[in-house]
């Protein structure tokens, strides 16, 4: 099996153009002693709206490795795919996140469940947890309803893992994540434990698992929830990943994934304990607050810079439906908020780049603006060349943007 590294961050390159800067992170990082895995991430319905083959990413993230010389692990990630997605991204991919929310919900064969739970019988009954103060109490009914909302899911997973092991040609070649973050309600920690119970029958060599979390993930914002709650929930989740590798031979290596990632400063803190307190691993999903710092650098710029970022709010506004419609499940934009294209067209560099960075000291941070750019990547992949070369004019005040924002926001607060 290919293992995957203890701390991996997964990062977003949509244009192709700003792996080098996100590597310096990974690099500045590692002088300070923080030693994390840079895993370059790209949905299929990223690429999809951009209109990108993976092979794209797998070539702009080896040049930054070679022309950066760092001689650290680095993966590419095949984010969210399917059995129907799956097969352009076999070759340039070593990490493979597989999609299973479709499935969640749809009941699996009567015959499959009841299987299931006989086989199970050490889930029935009071389970304890080290860890868990409270053990879980779990009922025959209990474990029929999860196993019924889940089994499907896992036996899916199983399909796409098979296919991409013959595909690769071994399991020595790539890193399996499973993902049901896109879902409307968060898994809890005795709901995982059954989850991963059939994720280990399916004999699906798991090495990260990305549940729905309580609480809001909203693309490029910060968490909206309750602390406590998301606390209690993150710790019992390193509890359960810790006794399911034990009880189901998982491997060592199965960590917690944290989808849409970024930005989300006020989980931090818990994180950072958490893994600190049970030496826990973590990989965490940050891919869509790249380009918007591309949108920062190119409005700090100035000129036509600014101009650019104007313009590509003002078409955003203009699309919002249509751009915010794949991304239902995980934005929550009050249009009431939302500056007219005239207002925005008489800012300053200053008054754009202090709505859009994520600097919520900022009275002039608007947290609805930031969601309806981050989804609005495809305003600039219609842009083309335009976007590219404006990209290519401004490169360093946009890689100072971009690796900033991943090192003193991200990756000092997570891991320092
Ligand atoms: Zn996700």
């Amino acid at each position: 099996m290919k293992t995957c590294p203890k701390y991996t961050f997964g990062v977003g390159d949509r244009f192709a153009n700003g792996a080098h800067a996100q590597l310096a992170a990974f690099i500045e990082a590692k002088k300070l002693g923080i030693d994390i895995t840079p895993v370059w991430n790209k949905s299929n319905r990223e690429h999809n709206i951009i209109g990108s083959e993976p092979i794209q990413t797998r070539q702009a993230a080896d040049k930054a490795v070679t022309d950066l010389e760092w001689m650290g692990e680095y993966l590419l990630d095949a984010d969210h795919i399917n059995l129907s997605t799956v097969d352009r991204f076999i070759a340039p991919c070593d990490f493979f996140t597989l999609d299973v929310a479709d499935d969640i919900g749809l009941p699996a064969n009567p015959a499959d469940v009841s299987d299931f739970i006989d086989r199970h019988p050490e889930l029935i009954g009071t389970v304890s947890i080290e860890g868990i103060a409270q053990p879980f109490e779990i009922t025959r009914s209990d474990i029929e309803k999860v196993t019924n909302q889940f089994l499907k899911a896992t036996q899916k997973a199983a399909a796409i893992y098979q296919h991409i092991l013959a595909a690769k040609g071994g399991i020595d070649n790539f890193v399996t994540e499973i993902s049901m973050d896109e879902t409307d309600s968060p898994q809890t920690p005795s709901e995982m434990l059954i989850i991963l119970a059939a994720i280990a029958d399916q004999k699906i060599p798991i090495q990260t698992i990305a549940p729905k979390f309580t609480g809001r993930f909203n693309k490029g914002v910060d968490y909206v929830g309750d602390l406590l709650q998301f606390e209690k929930e993150f710790n019992d989740d390193l509890a359960v990943i810790a006794h399911a590798i034990k009880t189901y031979g998982l491997p060592v290596t199965l960590k917690l994934s944290v989808h849409s990632g970024s930005d989300k400063f006020s989980i931090y803190p818990i994180i950072k304990r958490a893994i600190q307190r049970t030496g826990a691993g973590l990989h965490i999903k940050t891919a869509g607050t790249n380009w918007l710092e591309e949108i920062i650098g190119l409005a700090e710029s100035g000129g036509d810079g600014l101009a650019l970022a104007k313009t590509i709010y003002a078409k955003a506004l203009e699309k919002k439906e249509a751009l915010c419609e794949p991304y239902a499940t995980v934005i929550d934009i009050n249009d009431a908020n939302l500056p007219s294209d005239e207002e925005v067209n008489g800012w300053s560099s200053k008054q754009f780049t202090s709505a859009l960075r994520h600097d919520q000291s900022n009275p002039g941070y608007n947290a609805d603006l930031r969601q309806l750019l981050h989804v609005g990547f495809k305003i600039a992949a219609l842009l083309g060349d335009t976007y590219i070369s404006a990209l290519k004019q401004n490169s360093e005040i946009v890689a100072k943007n971009v690796t900033d924002n991943l090192l003193e926001r991200h990756m000092k607060r997570l891991f320092l």
